[in-house]
């Protein structure tokens, strides 16, 4: 069977122990299908990219063996093709643009006398959605309901994650119209996520759980671009001491890799495989075989 994982980090910062988690899962799933490993480093939002993360990244990996088969990607070098997708997407019509700030669609919420919680995103009103009555477009959306109807998709979207099991969205009133390309110029992740991950011929994406919501988004757009659906799993979270996420944005500290079979052996913890103390080589393989008894792998 044809297999191309990928590890997609976004060079915000160095690598910390969660995404090493993930970096190693897809590494051990893609080498005990007898597939290939892809990294694409995710630099489309440029604001939040620190200089020289990505060879960082690279850094670390390399030092932790995990070397990707074929030269690594860069999502600047590739807008192109997210400029094509969304143009098809208009051309359609299932793509329309969009004036509203976020404060101003926190203002239709508070006019229907309600708030939006603290960290969340809003289910986007659809103000926009049948003219921009003469403001400025800054960012383009999916419009869902139109991309259901006309392709006679189910209300609820179900996917299946190979962990987690049966998943559902009603992505139309969990999440609303979408972004496709930011009020800032910059490409939203959901639409360079979608089209890299086909266009690289990606079969299964292992991730962690933290993107585990943004699937049923993925393979709507997917479906809507006709492209093909990869099989996905999500990995367990690092947390840290205060039971939160391990994450770039809470501060989590950059991985040592020093050490790089301790820091390994951590991730692997993380996936419930059994620590090893021999060497870095044999660590891989061992756990590549564990892996293989472990999961259901297709
Ligand atoms: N670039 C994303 C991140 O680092 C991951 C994207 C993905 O694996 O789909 O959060």
């Amino acid at each position: 069977m044809r297999y191309i994982g990928r590890f997609a980090p976004s060079p915000t910062g160095p690598l910390h122990a969660g995404s090493l988690v993930a970096a190693l899962a897809s590494w051990l799933d893609a080498r005990a299908h007898n597939g290939q490993w892809l990294v694409r480093i995710e630099d489309t939002d440029t604001p939040r990219c620190v200089e020289g993360a990505d060879q960082h990244i690279l850094q670390q990996l390399a030092a932790c063996r995990l070397v990707a088969d074929g030269e690594p990607t860069w999502q600047s070098q590739r807008t192109h093709l997210y400029e094509k997708a969304l143009t098809h997407l208009i051309n359609k019509g299932w793509a329309y643009p969009c004036s509203c700030s976020r404060k101003e669609i926190e203002e239709v919420y508070a006019s229907q006398g309600q708030g939006i919680a603290r960290h969340s995103a809003a289910v986007y009103p659809g103000t926009c959605r049948d003219g921009l009555n003469g403001k400025p477009a800054r960012a383009w959306r999916l419009n869902v309901q139109a991309v259901i109807n006309d392709l006679h998709l189910p209300q609820t979207l179900q996917w299946h994650d190979r962990r987690m099991g049966p998943q559902q969205q009603n992505i139309a009133r969990e999440v609303g119209d979408f972004v496709l390309k930011r009020a800032d110029g910059l490409w939203a992740y959901q639409l360079a996520v979608v089209v890299d991950d086909a266009d690289q011929g990606v079969t299964h994406v292992v991730r962690g759980e933290d993107l585990h919501d943004n699937t049923a988004r993925q393979i709507l757009l997917q479906t809507t671009l006709g492209l093909p659906t990869p099989i996905y799993m999500h990995t367990p979270l690092v947390l840290g001491e205060d039971g939160e996420k391990l994450s770039k944005q809470n501060g989590a500290l950059a991985l040592d890799v020093s050490d790089p079979l301790a820091a390994l052996n951590r991730a692997a913890g993380g996936l419930g495989l059994k620590p090893h103390e021999t060497s870095l080589n044999d660590a891989l393989q061992d756990w590549t075989q564990e892996w293989l008894s472990n999961q259901t792998l297709f």
